[in-house]
């Protein structure tokens, strides 16, 4: 298999050199050359097989040619083995046509978990097979830097740095990151935004020099591996509904629901992908009135989901043009902060998505709705998308799967605010609580951040 920029104007490349990378030398998201095709009878055995088995079963063609079948059965043993749940993602049924797609039973209690541990087993083999090193750099607003510590740290040929929000992470995803004890994993505490975080990011990659010398690599949404190792639970909870149902997915960078359309251009009939967001709802505008304008980022109680940019959006936007690359080019090239997007592609959009947003309020009462319905507590993100789902509907009969991301206790603020009562944290939670924290403040000011990275490594290296 080759991989392809969405905006065609980089080279085709092998699967190691897209997991080993970024965005495109194009600016542009890579995709895979060609969708493998499932045969219906082949997903409808499925739901006789274990989610290591089904993940292996779509996978493998896509890393064909660069590991072995064997290669990756292993690296999906090692990273489901520190799931908490034989069944790694569980269905749980709620009454008529309502299902919660459980994505939180990882090292870290969110679903990049899923995607991270299987990322980070894929990497250091790569790594291996090249005889290279790696530093990553990731910006997050909290659960990708927990994900990607639990995933990264300890493995020999990677440098992790992750930039966050000073102050803007909830206590319990700060201490995920910061005592994990790993000596590759190197926090910074940015004295701004997580905008600002993102946008040194950014800069660190526009260096290429320094981005060549250091073997810079990207561990977000933008890596095509994580959508890919994403799109395996849409198959085993589908596998479980039997009729094609609507997926309702929490939305933020759109990588999620993303992985959504790529099940079913291998194949899986789904009847409708739900976006759903908070007030940071400039997706739900672009798919209902096709205006996409980028605004201010609001915090709300579901922070992964504060995101204006949502990168994953440049994919969908190549499909729904038939793969046109100039489409593309001339849509996101300029960098526009408004863009209209021309009918005949959002009806191609709409054929796929619909769209819906929930505010802070709608979140805590949908929070405390469920728990009296169901007996169940649910964590924001999740609220956001069961509030979506309940305003959008489905016909009779459909299925409706809502991708619960988060577990709730990782949330103790917001859940606390619906239900007046606080949650019990797991012991995994608890005693993150007694360790000793390690992380670095600084100002978001790129020469900074370089130098500091620069002083890290250097230190590594140099053997202390
Ligand atoms: C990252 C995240 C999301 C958003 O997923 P995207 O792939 O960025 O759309 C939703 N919920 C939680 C808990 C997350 O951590």
């Amino acid at each position: 298999m080759k991989y392809i920029s969405t905006r065609g104007e980089a080279p085709p490349r092998d699967f190691l050199d897209v997991l080993l990378s970024g965005t495109a030398p194009d600016g542009g998201l890579y995709m895979p050359e060609a969708w493998p095709r499932l045969s219906a009878p082949q997903i409808a055995r499925f739901s006789r097989l274990s989610y290591e088995e089904v993940a292996l079963e779509i996978l493998f063609p896509f890393v064909e040619g660069t590991f072995s079948r064997e290669e990756l059965a292993s690296d999906i043993a090692a990273a489901y083995r520190t799931f908490d749940t034989r069944s790694i993602v569980p269905v749980v049924p709620l009454g008529r046509d309502l299902n919660l797609i459980e994505l939180f039973h990882g090292p870290t209690f969110a679903f990049k978990d899923i995607a991270l541990q299987l990322l980070a087993q894929l990497i250091a083999r790569g790594l291996a097979k090249r005889g290279e090193t790696a530093t990553i750099v990731v910006a997050t607003s909290g659960d990708t830097g927990a994900a990607a510590v639990a995933a990264l740290g300890g493995l020999k040929n990677i440098e992790l740095f992750v930039l966050h929000p000073a102050g803007r992470v909830s206590e319990i995803q700060r201490r995920q990151m910061t005592t994990s004890g790993h000596e590759n994993v190197h926090n910074l505490a940015l004295t701004g935004t997580f905008d600002d975080a993102q946008a040194i990011v950014k800069g660190l990659f526009a260096d290429v020099v320094f981005a060549r010398r250091l073997k810079l690599m990207a561990v977000n949404s933008i890596n095509l591996a994580r959508i890919l190792i994403q799109s395996v639970y849409y198959f085993t909870s589908a596998a479980v509904l039997r009729t094609p149902g609507v997926f309702a997915v929490p939305t933020g960078n759109f990588g999620d629901v993303f992985a959504g359309e790529a099940a079913t251009r291998m194949g899986l009939p789904i009847e409708k992908l739900l976006v759903a967001t908070n007030a940071n709802d400039i997706m739900v505008r672009t798919l209902n009135d096709g205006i996409h304008a980028v605004g201010e980022t609001i915090p709300t109680l579901s922070p992964a989901m504060d995101i204006q940019i949502a990168s994953n959006f440049e994919r969908a936007l190549f499909e729904a043009a038939g793969r046109d690359t100039v489409v593309v080019r001339t849509l996101l090239g300029a960098n526009n902060r408004r863009l209209q997007i021309p009918a005949s592609l959002l009806s191609n959009l709409q054929v796929r998505y619909s769209a819906n947003r929930a505010s802070d309020q709608e979140t805590l009462a949908t929070i405390r709705l469920f728990r009296d319905e169901t007996g169940r507590v649910v964590d924001p993100h999740t609220a956001v998308a069961l509030a979506a789902a309940r305003k959008t509907g489905a016909r009779e009969g459909t299925p409706m799967a809502v991708l619960s991301t988060a577990h709730p206790a990782k949330f103790p603020e917001a859940v606390e605010a619906a239900l007046g009562e606080k949650t019990l944290l797991p012991e995994r939670l608890s005693n993150l609580l007694s360790k000793a924290e390690k992380v670095a403040a600084l100002e978001p000011k790129l020469p900074l951040v370089r130098a500091y990275i620069e002083a890290r490594l250097a230190h590594h290296e140099s053997g202390n």
